[in-house]
């Protein structure tokens, strides 16, 4: 069925030009490939544009979020509460040390977790006498909402509040920029991500004392300020380590790019907005599905879409396979982790215990939004999908309208 007449339009696309292309080039001529003097001003700068505390640049967000769980100290059977509304990639770090994520709802009418699910939750695990260690947001789509919530909610139960902010880049808030002012906060780079290295990640956090423990984790557990405090004294090819650490580090060719990325960070951010108006105004009679609302305060990273299942004859799968067969990308975020096989199975969770976050999962959509993408591209993306509901409305909807 595919037109091939048509071009197609890729759900997501990276935003790199000719600066990124020489910034690489530089470094590839400078003999010096991992991490480096690049990295090193990547952190810096970064610090400067969020007001960070700390950074510390890692070769993913994945990394960065196992880095900082370690650092404080999650252990085996320790509980971290976290959202089923995510990437795998939230809740697999906490497994990494050991611990286990007890997934909360959904808020109703929002993508991100609920605050009173999680103090039931919270409550209900301090009664059996578990150990409690912290609380594991996610910013869907680069929404904050409810993170002042579950940061007050933290503090009441002495737990740590670290942000999955992988789409959450970057996005001020009254306190400072999102991921800078809770104890840590975790941005990707990863290719589709708001800036991209290819594969990288920061990690930004308050406490000095985790500075140490997490540069040293990031790269074999070599102590290096031990080993700089020393160096005057002993040869400089000798080093200590500390623990049996990790290849977290980011390299310079990544780090280069991160650096003109990070200065185009507001401009390829109010692109996004841009083409999110656009959606938002093209969509907004379509009553067969919801629209997110809109946010000045929001990294944009994904444009999602809700179904309306009862105005429809096909399912959310059915509506998908039109648009790629009429040469649109799309994606689904997120089948929910208690549907995942390991977690559903190691946890005993079943559809109906998270019931917000599976109701929402077999409702959404999300729509190509990239920089670069034309509103030429987002005009036929909208005419596919106003066609696509109108052609297919359900029974009921087709009597109510006669
Ligand atoms: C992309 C993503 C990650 C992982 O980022 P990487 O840099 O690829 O490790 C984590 N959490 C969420 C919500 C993501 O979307």
């Amino acid at each position: 069925m595919t037109n091939q007449n048509i071009e197609s339009i890729p759900f997501a696309r990276p935003s790199l030009g000719q600066e990124e292309e020489e910034a690489v080039l530089k470094v590839l001529r400078s003999g010096w490939l991992t991490t480096g003097k690049e990295a090193q001003a990547f952190e810096d700068e970064f610090i400067r544009y969020t007001g960070a505390a700390h950074a510390l640049a890692v070769n993913s967000a994945t990394a960065g979020l196992h880095l900082i769980l370690e650092a404080l100290g999650v252990k085996e059977g320790d509980k971290v509460l976290t959202s089923s509304y995510t990437f795998t990639a939230t809740a697999e770090v906490i497994r990494y040390c050991g611990g286990d994520p007890v997934f909360v709802d959904l808020a109703p009418g929002s993508m991100n977790m609920d605050p009173k699910d999680c103090e039931k939750k919270i409550k209900k695990l301090l009664d059996e006498g578990q150990n409690v260690k912290g609380i594991l947001p996610v910013h869907i789509a680069g929404n904050p909402e409810g993170l002042e919530e579950l940061f007050a909610l933290s503090r009441r139960y002495g737990l740590f509040l670290v942000e999955d902010a992988a789409h959450c880049f970057p996005v001020p808030s009254k306190k400072g920029m999102i991921g800078t002012w809770t104890d840590a906060g975790v941005y990707s780079f990863y290719a589709n991500k708001t800036i991209t290295t290819g594969e990288g990640g920061m990690i930004v956090f308050q406490d000095p004392q985790l500075k140490e423990r997490i540069s040293a984790m990031r790269l074999h557990g070599i102590d290096k300020s031990v080993w700089d405090r020393y160096t005057s004294l002993k040869a400089p090819w000798e080093y200590d380590v500390i623990a049996p650490g990790f290849k977290y580090n980011l390299n310079d060719i990544a780090a280069t790019i991160g650096r003109v990325q990070l200065r185009k960070a507001k401009e390829l951010l109010n692109k996004r907005k841009a083409l999110v108006q656009a959606y938002r105004t093209r969509l907004k009679d379509a009553d067969f599905l919801d629209l997110p609302t809109w946010k000045e305060d929001h990294a944009w990273h994904l444009f999602i879409i809700s179904l309306r299942l009862d105005k429809l004859n096909i399912d959310r799968n059915q509506f998908m396979n039109i648009l790629r067969d009429r040469g649109i990308g799309t994606s689904v975020h997120y089948k929910p982790l208690h549907m995942m096989t390991y977690y559903r199975e190691r946890y005993k969770l079943k559809e109906e215990d998270l019931p917000l976050a599976t109701g929402l999962y077999h409702r959404v959509i999300s729509l190509p939004l990239f920089p670069d993408m034309t509103m030429d591209q987002l005009e036929r993306v909208c005419q596919v999908i106003l066609e696509t509901g109108e052609s297919h409305r359900s029974k009921a909807e087709m009597e109510s309208v006669k």
